[in-house]
């Protein structure tokens, strides 16, 4: 019998989903220029390194209250990368969403040498240094977790999006133990159609990516399945010292569940973790509902979880939504001017506040 408070929610979620999704069009298409200079912040210290910059704590002058997260990215490296257009991307795709359970633009804006991306500041860390921590979460914690996790996935899928970088360090806890997904350098909006680009990690990439077979929302709901193994065994189901090694591993979907997996966990798991996509959860006919309505989250009250109304298990310890010592300690580095502006082509869309 299906339930009726899940049903239900079921039914409130597709409605809000469309709702969303007006939402986002139309910030979507709205002009894409920019807000804010650097002269506006005052710098504090880096809370992280990412793949094309750093990620800085940063005050804003006016509203001195306020901390906030500025991730620099350098121009010339994002162009010797190749990453123009999934730079763009992620500032459009993160100006444009609302929602609880992601990251948001406050502010964006480029000068000679940088682009940077201004969002509010989750003080709790990342979920990483948590999962590492605390060696593996127990079921309760990874289940809170995971359908967090999922809706806003399906918030993302629901806007033509794949994310395609799931993983513990790009999920950050808030001082009130409630996630944020960040880093949305890898997102891209694809509709209907398909894409074939090689990205991600390693350990999370799902088979169809690393046999160049052309893929869409699958790939994250297999880096769900993953993410939902690593968080309960505290590591991950393909893992070498090799990336190749990795990759033949998840090509062959050959993984094993610890003894202390519950049956509604390893039942779950294996249905997501699927190498053959006409069987994986989450992208069959039902689509999220095989997830959603699964055993395993038979417990979750999704409506709930949504409204923030459930009281997690963990919080992380922080003094005042201004400390910052949850992030790790990163040598400073000297921040590069440049006499005229760099690649102004690349990046002409975004305007230079005068
Ligand atoms: P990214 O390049 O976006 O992956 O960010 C690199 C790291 O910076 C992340 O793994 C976090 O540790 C940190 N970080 C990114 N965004 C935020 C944020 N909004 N609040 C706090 N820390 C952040």
């Amino acid at each position: 019998m299906v339930d009726q408070k899940f049903a239900k929610h079921c039914c409130d979620y597709d409605m809000f989903l469309k709702r969303a999704k007006k939402e986002f069009e139309y910030r979507w298409k709205m002009d894409f220029k920019g807000r804010g200079s650097i002269n506006d912040f005052v710098l504090m210290r880096t809370l992280g390194t990412g793949s094309f910059g750093r990620v800085m704590l940063v005050k804003h002058k006016e509203e001195q209250n306020e901390l906030l997260a500025m991730k620099m990215m350098e121009k010339a490296h994002i162009v010797k990368l190749k990453q123009v257009d999934h730079t763009i991307s992620e500032i459009r795709i993160t100006d444009a969403m609302r929602f609880d359970f992601l990251i948001h633009l406050e502010y964006f804006f480029k000068d000679n040498v940088y682009l940077y991306l201004v969002m509010p500041f989750v003080n709790g860390g990342e979920m990483f240094t948590h999962l590492r921590l605390q060696r593996k979460f127990d079921e309760t914690m990874a289940k809170f977790y995971a359908a967090q996790v999922i809706l806003a996935f399906e918030y993302i899928h629901n806007l033509g999006l794949v994310y395609r970088d799931l993983k513990p360090e790009n999920i950050l806890i808030d001082k009130d133990g409630y996630l944020k997904i960040t880093d949305f350098g890898f997102c891209k909006k694809i509709d209907d159609s398909r894409t074939y680009t090689l990205c991600g990690t390693p350990e999370y990439l799902a088979p169809e990516i690393i046999m160049s077979q052309g893929y869409n929302k699958s790939v994250d709901w297999w880096a769900i399945g993953v993410l939902i193994y690593e968080m309960s065994a505290g590591y991950p189901p393909f893992y070498a010292n090799d990336p190749m090694k990795i990759y033949e591993k998840i090509v062959s979907g050959k993984f094993v569940c610890p003894q202390h997996f519950s049956k509604a966990l390893k039942d779950l798991v294996s249905n997501i973790i699927q190498v053959d996509r006409t069987k994986r959860f989450g992208i069959l006919k039902n689509g999220p509902r095989d997830v959603k309505g699964h055993e395993w989250f038979r417990s979750v009250d999704w409506e709930a979880l949504l409204q923030k109304k459930l009281k997690p298990s963990y919080k992380p310890k922080v003094s005042s939504a201004t400390d910052s010592s949850n992030f790790e300690q990163y040598d400073e580095q000297k921040i590069r001017v440049a006499d005229s502006e760099e690649f102004p082509e690349e990046f002409a869309h975004i305007a230079i506040k005068t």
